[in-house]
């Protein structure tokens, strides 16, 4: 593969980068730069100016509303974004339940559902993880017995990103205990306001609420809800974790923030010398910058030969861990560019260190939240365990 951008790409990135420029937000850009949490009605925006332009459903081909780039055009797209301060797509609709239903869904499923995604009225969130089903995400136990012409859910869901936000949410349930946990599973579309529904805030180390537990009592569902076949939900669930991850790399947050700390690095003094200067800085620094650049190429050339939008094979699990390692190390070496000045509380500090860069105040914060990226999606001691067993067999 050339790993040279053509005319024609080039040309695409600076028609990205054009329109946004123009069109991004100011006040989005600012929050995104800044750290910030974003309102829902700021990712709203950023979704609707998106869908104008026909760049929303990256995954999705042409005939559902995707814009019908290459691997190469999606991955410019993403960067551009990142680098230009964009928000990150909310995943759950867009990249994870469109190409399952593209793929696994009804004609009438199709119909529903994808319009509702690319036009804001719907925002979906991901009912898979379960107290005590995380990893082993098979042993999940909220149930769904059919009644007729609905399915009656009782159990719970935990870790549900946005939920807050959303007003319906796909899950894996259970529909049978017969034969191995895997083959019991069904994946069940529910409207979160169907009586029975109670979505509960969890409060995170970093002060934010950006997840929730989901419970269901007696919940009824129309079994027209159900997605693939009964008893279908583990294959479908797979497919899906391979857009999750190959997703989550982040190259695009990571070349920014690299750069970012490199200009910081040369403006902060330590020990009489430019931070970037100072050979353990640089060398740690040149480190994670070949790192980022090896991503960026198996990134670019797992994505050219991906199916569907998603690295195949043990592709999205190598991007997942990489990515997230990555981006973690980047925020460790943030707050060793920022020293004290990364201290939460700034008490201890002499005056003449409180003129601190602004988004020192969010260093803590940021570092703790970070944590998160090893975890979901498959936590990456999963994910190595994935790539040894397809590696060296069981
Ligand atoms: C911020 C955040 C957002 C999330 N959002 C969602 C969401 O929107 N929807 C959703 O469904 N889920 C979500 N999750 C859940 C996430 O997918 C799970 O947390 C993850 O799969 C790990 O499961 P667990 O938390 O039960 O940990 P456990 O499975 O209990 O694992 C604990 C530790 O043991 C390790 N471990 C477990 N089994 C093995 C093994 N066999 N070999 C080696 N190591 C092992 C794990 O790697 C981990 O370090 C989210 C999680 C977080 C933290």
């Amino acid at each position: 593969m050339d790993l040279e951008y053509t005319a024609e790409e080039r040309a695409f990135r600076d028609e990205v980068r054009n329109f946004l420029r123009k069109e991004l937000p100011d006040d989005i850009a600012a929050k995104v730069a800044a750290g910030k949490e974003l309102a829902k009605a700021d990712m709203e925006r950023w979704h609707a100016m998106l869908n104008a332009r026909g760049w929303l459903a990256a995954t999705w081909p042409q005939e559902h509303g995707g814009p019908g780039w290459s691997a190469v055009q999606r991955h410019i797209f993403s960067e551009e974004c990142a680098l230009h301060d964009a928000p990150r797509l909310v995943p759950f609709g867009l990249t994870m339940l469109g190409p399952v239903v593209i793929r696994f869904g009804t004609q009438a499923q199709k119909q529903e559902i994808l319009p509702r995604i690319l036009d804001g009225r719907d925002w979906w969130c991901q009912g898979f993880s379960e107290p005590d089903a995380g990893s082993d995400l098979a042993s999940l136990r909220t149930r769904a017995v059919r009644d007729g012409d609905v399915y009656v859910v009782n159990g719970q869901k935990t870790w549900t990103t946005l939920g807050q936000h959303a007003n319906r949410i796909f899950c894996l349930v259970r529909t049978s205990t017969e034969g191995n946990p895997q083959a019991g599973i069904s994946f069940l579309l529910i409207d979160l306001d169907t009586p029975g529904v109670e979505v509960r805030p969890i409060r995170l180390i970093d002060g934010g609420c950006e997840v929730n537990e989901v419970f269901f009592t007696d919940v009824g569902v129309p079994a027209s809800n159900l997605v693939g076949e009964e008893n279908q939900g583990w294959t479908i669930a797979k497919y899906l974790l391979t857009h999750e991850r190959t997703n989550i790399a982040g190259i695009g947050f990571s070349t920014k923030d690299l750069a970012r700390y490199h200009a910081l690095a040369a403006t902060m003094r330590r020990d009489g010398r430019r931070l970037s200067e100072n050979p353990l800085y640089a060398a740690r620094a040149a480190e994670l910058e070949a790192d980022l650049e090896a991503l960026r190429i198996t990134n670019l050339r797992l994505l050219a030969t991906a199916r569907d939008g998603a690295a195949a094979g043990i592709g999205s699990s190598l991007l997942k861990i990489k990515g997230t390692q990555i981006r973690q190390d980047l925020q460790s070496l943030f707050r060793s560019v920022l020293g004290p000045l990364a201290a939460p509380d700034a008490n201890g500090l002499a005056d003449a260190e409180l003129a601190v860069p602004a988004d020192a105040a969010r260093a803590a914060a940021a570092y703790f939240n970070h944590r998160k990226l090893s975890i979901f999606g498959g936590s990456n001691e999963i994910q190595r365990n994935i790539v040894a067993k397809q590696l060296f067999g069981d």
